[in-house]
């Protein structure tokens, strides 16, 4: 086997893959079942993955639901992004005691392993470390995480209500950036996963698994049913200049509409794979002889967030989701020369007052007489 190849795992196979990474002292993160969620975490055995769980979708709304079969990656994106390992939402920057020595905290170690990183996803990846390699003051704990990433991704059969990934080029098969990439296949031949590599990690941890050729007609059934997941999206970010739309709209009244319903929860946010920002908070014990510094996610909905001396600039909710939406679709492209949306769809699905932003994208576009 070498880069570029592809053969076959049974699906005892996948469960042999986690214990071959483990054993070679990963840390294996994949998907698991959890509080009526498909989340991300720790993964000691395949006994611990999502068999037959699939996931129904649409704007404010996310359930999971037992399926007819035992498809392991049939579920669609979930409250949790691989960034949670890469950028921890909260991590100890340092500390200090009475001789005011600065420690800084040990970091982990171990390699990662992310199983199960869907295209969008994998894009996602690649947006956030462009923006943490290039960020002054990058914290050591995501550079380590990223240093020993091996990426087992999955071409999308199953996408979801919320999912517009083949609109933003970035699904539904997975791009460039991994080890392994996995195609779930289930069907009167039985339940196998057809295994791309991707890299010499790849071929090396491949060639500890019991695999077997794949035929051409296997290799086009299962690119076919890639394709045609991209016709089952719920829903496509319109065809339009959206950079451009989005800069156009800067005075637009709809702003305020938006507002209007916007909570500025900044759920949208937290659960974003590409939403980077972050508040540094210093914390001291009443003995005045231990004080620390911590690093943690923050959104640009918090009034605080764009708090300059006398006040915050950001007042108004239009003002915020303005600078959200005209960031992520519009200026991205000017500060890290892409989009910072990957049509994962997450924030559709989480947000309580089930605002969706291709729909705003498209109303955007039909007031500058640009419609979709
Ligand atoms: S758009 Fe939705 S998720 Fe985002 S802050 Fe507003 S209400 Fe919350
Ligand atoms: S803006 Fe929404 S759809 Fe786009 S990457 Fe972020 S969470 Fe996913």
């Amino acid at each position: 086997m070498s880069i570029g190849d592809t053969a076959i795992i049974e699906r005892a196979g996948l469960d042999d893959l986690i214990e071959v990474l483990r054993a070679r002292g990963f840390r294996v993160i994949g998907p698991r079942l959890r509080d009526g969620a498909i989340v991300l975490d720790d993964l000691e055995s395949g006994q611990e993955l999502p068999v037959g769980w699939g996931i129904e979708s649409s704007p404010g709304r996310y359930r999971v639901f037992r399926r007819a079969d035992e498809a392991v990656f049939a579920h669609s994106a979930g409250p949790g992004s691989w960034k949670q390992f890469l950028h921890p939402p909260r991590r100890k920057v340092w500390q200090t005691g009475p001789d005011l020595s600065l420690q800084t905290p040990d970091e982990p170690r171990e390699p990662l392993a992310l199983l199960g990183v869907r295209g969008c996803d994998l894009a996602a990846i690649a947006v956030l470390c462009r923006v943490l390699d290039g960020a002054e003051g990058q914290g050591p704990a995501s550079a380590a995480a990223r240093r020993g990433l091996f990426v087992i991704a999955v071409n999308c059969t199953e996408p979801g209500g919320v999912c517009f990934c083949a609109s933003m080029g970035t699904g539904p098969a997975a791009g460039a950036g991994y080890d392994l990439a996995l195609t779930e296949r289930i069907d009167e031949s039985g339940h196998r996963f057809l295994v791309e590599v991707g890299s010499a990690a790849g071929e090396a941890i491949l060639s500890a698994l019991v695999t077997r050729s794949a035929p051409p007609a296997e290799l086009a059934d299962a690119r076919a049913a890639v394709t045609a997941a991209a016709d089952r999206m719920g829903r496509a970010m319109p065809d339009v200049d959206v950079r451009a739309v989005i800069a156009e709209s800067r005075e637009s009244p709809r702003w305020d509409e938006i507002a209007s319903r916007c909570l500025t929860c900044a759920n949208c946010t937290m659960v974003c794979p590409t939403c980077f920002c972050t508040s540094t908070e210093d914390l001291t014990d009443l003995t005045g002889d231990h004080a620390e510094r911590w690093e943690r996610w923050a959104s640009c909905f918090e009034l605080d967030f764009s708090y300059l001396h006398g006040g915050s600039v950001r007042r108004s909710g239009a003002a915020r989701y303005r600078q959200w939406l005209s960031h992520k679709l519009s200026t991205w492209y000017d500060q890290f020369g892409t989009s910072g949306c990957v049509g994962c769809g997450r924030c559709i699905a989480w947000c309580p007052a089930s605002i969706d932003l291709t729909v705003e994208v498209a109303r955007f576009a039909a007031d500058v007489g640009n419609p979709p």
